[in-house]
């Protein structure tokens, strides 16, 4: 209760654990309070088409250890915002292609962008010309000459609590993992990302064979506790720098930057192995269950879409030729065709 609570804060708590607790969620809180989790420094940026004044914003924030970056032409916006993804805006209210107001409609129009903080930074004192750039997308509005502390301490908060609302906002409830736009987005912000740096990407789809079957026989809790230990299961065999999500029901998204179809396609099938190996105590006789998979990697004439449905095809490839099975995605690489590598792919 309430009251209990408040005497944990007092005490100086830091977290309160009630109840059932997942090991996953617990490990992960546990990571965050004994800083095994890094965390990286905020990143802000500043929309600002004085030179002079963005340089001292990004100077101030800069000794307080946050990472900015500097947009002198308003227009750029939305290319920059989606390169350098910062938790914060600072934006400037007067410059001469757009009003600060404009450019946060604008910004706000993209759904990716509805919770990014905006901070208003502007020599403008008339109050209610700063109410209403507040009612214009704006969370802030912080006027010129302003003291160190106070913007610092300003971008801080915001960034936080944003930060913390956003985790809350791309992860999946039952097992912590991306959820299914987000999973998508992070697939087209890395293929970006691939094409720039020149380097591979893949990206595989899994599907739990005969679920249904599970649910019908042991009943759904048991159906989300294979869920949830097949989540926890990826999250342990696979890279810190791939990234997991729920796709839906019982499919999950890979996502493996700086990966190759080879490559990835020989972690999913060692997971796949493994993960059949697994038995779930059940009655009258225990539990195990298999997935498929198909994997796909990025060429240069294809998208982030395209590897998202090319992978679903593999996938269902697999499906139809007997389950159990990780797929290479078609004409993609023949080392992974089903008729050069049996061995791999027919376990
Ligand atoms: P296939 O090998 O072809 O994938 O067969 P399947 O039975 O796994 O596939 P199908 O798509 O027919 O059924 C998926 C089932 O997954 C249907 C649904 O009841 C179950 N399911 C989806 N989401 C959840 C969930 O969150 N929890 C549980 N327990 N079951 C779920
Ligand atoms: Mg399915
Ligand atoms: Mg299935």
């Amino acid at each position: 209760d309430t009251p209990t609570r408040l005497a944990a804060v007092r005490a100086g708590g830091q977290e309160f654990l009630t109840g059932t607790l997942e090991a996953s969620s617990l490990l992960e809180k546990i990571e965050i309070l004994t800083c095994v989790a890094q965390y990286e420094p905020y990143k802000v940026l500043i929309i600002d088409d004085s030179r002079a004044q963005a340089l001292h914003t990004e100077r101030l924030l800069n000794s307080a250890g946050i990472i900015t970056r500097t947009l002198i032409e308003p227009i750029q916006a939305m290319a920059e915002l989606a390169d350098f993804q910062p938790d914060l805006i600072i934006l400037d209210m007067y410059m001469p292609a757009c009003t600060g107001t404009e450019l946060a409609k604008v910004i706000r129009h993209n759904d990716r962008y509805v919770s990014v903080p905006i901070i208003y930074l502007s020599a403008e004192d008339d109050l209610d010309k700063q109410l209403d750039a507040m009612s214009e997308g704006g969370d802030d509005f912080l006027t010129k000459p302003i003291k160190p502390r106070h913007l610092i301490t300003t971008v801080r908060n915001r960034a936080a609590r944003a930060r913390n609302l956003k985790a809350r906002m791309v992860r999946d409830s039952l097992t912590g993992l991306y959820n299914h736009t987000h999973i998508l987005q992070l697939l087209e912000d890395c293929s970006f990302r691939a094409r720039r740096e020149n380097k591979p990407l893949s990206f595989a789809m899994l599907d739990i064979d005969h679920f249904k079957r599970v649910n019908d026989s042991h009943g759904h809790p048991m159906g989300d506790r294979v869920i949830k230990s097949l989540a926890l299961f990826l999250k342990q065999r696979l890279r810190k720098t791939d990234f997991i999500g729920r796709y839906g029901g019982e499919e999950f998204a890979i996502v493996m930057p700086d990966t190759d179809l080879e490559a990835a396609c020989k972690v999913l099938d060692e997971i796949r192995q493994r993960f059949a190996e697994i038995h779930y105590p059940a009655q009258p006789q225990d539990l195990w269950c298999t997935f498929s998979a198909g994997v796909v990697e990025l060429r240069e004439d294809s998208d982030s879409l395209m590897m998202a449905s090319q992978a679903d095809e593999a996938l269902y490839r697999a499906k139809d030729s007997g389950r159990n099975r990780v797929q290479a995605a078609r004409h993609q690489s023949a080392t992974f065709s089903p008729e050069s590598t049996d061995s791999v792919i027919n376990l």
